[in-house]
């Protein structure tokens, strides 16, 4: 099975347009039985777009949630309330989130909270910058190392993990990366999940691509790179795009 993972990020600014977009992804999604389709969205929009999505398969996710499940903390929102309005994904440790001050130990914790609410964790890896010394292969290596200290060993069906380097991410990407690119970085993610996991479930787990994907470069890491699938952000606002790429993963057949 192939994952196609949209994030929506502060997008789009009204529920009116959210539900046309997820209508219009929904439209493609039927019919697909080799990708899931998740869409982590604002978390106001969760519960609307849950029950639009009623018995597709399409799943909904959260962005971020906090470790506890209630308390005073204001403007924050907790991995039970998530649950508790259908979402079955949250993705942690984004590239955007880390900017604001997240630490790895942070999403450790975060992620103890996911899985106590039967969350799927999709935990986002991925360097700043290459450099000419491979210093990004540690620089990975350690936030998988760290984020994933409180992870326990048998729940490796609760994870996702998806290597989205910085300088691949958004309207200012300096280049988007090549599959040889996450074909490397993927052996060596499975590497460290084969540490922590055991051999077996860490083949299991799905390492996802993202970075500038789109129609046009996704088949590339799907059949080249073997990626899983996608985490997106740009495109999956855009139901025809991201529908191509829904239709290019069910096309392929799974690893
Ligand atoms: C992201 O921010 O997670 C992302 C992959 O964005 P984009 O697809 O727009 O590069």
């Amino acid at each position: 099975m192939k994952f196609i993972i949209g994030n929506w990020k502060m997008y789009p600014s009204s529920l009116k347009e959210a539900k046309f977009i997820f209508g219009g992804i929904k439209k493609v999604a039927r019919g697909v039985t080799r990708a899931k389709v998740v869409l982590c969205v604002p978390a106001l929009f969760v519960a609307p777009l849950v029950v639009l999505g009623g018995k597709s398969k399409m799943s909904v996710g959260g962005q971020n949630c906090h470790k506890d499940d209630e308390g005073a903390r204001t403007g924050e929102i907790s991995s039970r309330a998530l649950k508790s309005t259908g979402a079955t994904y949250v993705i942690l440790g984004h590239s955007e989130r880390r900017a604001m001050g997240e630490t790895n130990a942070d999403i450790a914790e975060k992620t103890v909270g996911a899985l106590r609410n039967k969350l799927i964790t999709i935990l986002c890896v991925g360097e700043k910058e290459r450099d000419e010394h491979g210093g990004y292969f540690t620089e990975v290596s350690n936030q998988l190392r760290a984020s994933l200290a409180l992870f326990p060993r048998n729940a490796s069906k609760q994870l996702i993990v998806a290597y989205e380097p910085i300088w691949a991410i958004g309207s200012s990407a300096k280049r988007v990366a090549t599959p040889a690119d996450f074909r490397e970085m993927s052996i060596l993610i499975r590497r460290y999940l084969a540490e922590h996991f055991g051999k077996k479930a860490a083949f299991a787990i799905p390492v996802l691509y993202g970075g500038s994907v789109d129609d046009l470069n996704a088949e590339g890491f799907l059949r080249e790179a073997e990626a899983d699938g996608f985490l997106i952000g740009r495109v999956s606002l855009n139901p025809e795009k991201f529908g191509e790429v829904i239709r290019l993963a069910n096309s392929v057949k799974p690893r």
